[in-house]
């Protein structure tokens, strides 16, 4: 793996062997990648004798990503024990930054990240890495996942990838390849390959992460394609999910994954976006085909980012629209105006 430096490698290493207490951090509103990553770290840390480990993260995941999460891993999360986390993010001497590019992809966590005099890694694969935040920087936008990236960091790190946290990589890498359609290189298949032969169960996997949902959620993807996709002459395809659908399909978090995707299934569209209201703005999932750019509308239109087929963002209530009834109108202009 060419983006990951010898260098890099040895100044890791002797940043964990000297650090007492670790903190590895994902992203808010954490996905398969973030919690997959985080718990391969966390799991590869405690097997190499460090005791003093938590995975901290802004938000409690969705109870379908739940299953993630490792016995053998304390976790802590901001909106469950805000004061735990912000003591334990305080405290430590080394703070592992996973599947973001800056402190400011944690939210909540941003303060108490910035204020820490703890030394700090990153690893990541998202554009745009703030590198000069981080003492050791593993960043590279050409691979599939955080947990892919993780896994020939620990290979090249020398160090033995369980099966415990061999499975979080394998998940994290599956979901964010929306198991391998997007995103896959040839060492997204090599690492599948070696994981597989070491022993992961890779049905089983697959059992839990895809044929587990609540019946709610399958009607909630047939409602919105059926009665909410707006589709656009320009190749540009949006639906919203008020908080008036969320409450009537009783909607969880984590259970409109995936949705964002569909509508790219149509010659036509070129660019999907998926806006879902939360408090006092829409929380903005965009998809596009190769050769449009899902993250420069991310950046320009919806404070955001990501990758270049799939970024997002947020529109705000007040700032950018006056009131939820807009955003359509909103979204409508943005679309028109990008793909023109
Ligand atoms: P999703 O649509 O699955 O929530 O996110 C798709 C990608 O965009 C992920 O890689 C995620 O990290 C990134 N992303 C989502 N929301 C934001 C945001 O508000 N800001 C930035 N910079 N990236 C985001
Ligand atoms: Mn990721």
């Amino acid at each position: 793996m060419d983006s990951i430096h010898q260098e890099s490698i040895l100044q890791f290493k002797a940043l964990v062997q000297q650090a007492a207490k670790l903190a590895v951090v994902g992203h808010t509103h954490p996905d398969g990648d973030a919690l997959g990553a985080a718990t391969g770290m966390a799991l590869s840390l405690l097997s190499r004798g460090k005791k003093d480990v938590t995975c901290v993260f802004s938000d409690t995941p969705g109870e379908n990503l739940r299953f993630i999460l490792s016995r053998e891993v304390p976790y802590c999360f901001h909106d469950q024990e805000a004061e735990k986390a912000e003591a334990i993010l305080r405290g430590a001497d080394l703070i592992i930054l996973l599947d973001c590019n800056a402190f400011d992809r944690t939210e909540a966590l941003q303060p108490f990240l910035e204020a820490s005099p703890a030394w700090t890694v990153l690893i990541d694969h998202h554009l745009n890495p703030d590198r000069d935040r981080f003492d050791v920087v593993f960043s590279t936008p050409e691979i599939s996942s955080a947990s892919e990236l993780l896994y020939w960091v620990l290979k090249a790190m020398d160090w033995e990838v369980t099966v415990a946290a061999g499975t979080a990589l394998l998940t994290g890498m599956t979901t964010d390849t929306n198991n391998f359609a997007n995103s896959v290189f040839p060492s997204t298949f090599r690492m599948a390959s070696e994981l597989i032969a070491a022993g992961i169960d890779r049905d089983a996997l697959l059992q839990t992460l895809y044929n587990t949902c609540r019946e709610n959620r399958v009607r909630l993807m047939g409602y919105m394609q059926y009665e909410g996709l707006k589709l656009l002459p320009c190749g540009g395809a949006y639906m919203i999910l008020t908080r008036e659908i969320q409450q009537r399909f009783d909607l969880r978090e984590g259970e409109s994954e995936g949705l964002v995707n569909v509508p790219l299934t149509i010659g036509a569209v070129r660019l999907s976006l998926l806006l879902k209201e939360d408090q006092g703005h829409f929380r903005v999932s965009i998809r596009s085909k190769k050769g449009t750019s899902a993250q420069a509308l991310a950046q320009r239109c919806f404070h955001g980012g990501g990758h270049e087929n799939a970024s997002g963002g947020k529109l705000f209530i007040g700032p950018d629209i006056s009131s939820a009834e807009e955003a359509a109108t909103y979204v409508e202009n943005a679309l028109k105006t990008f793909l023109k």
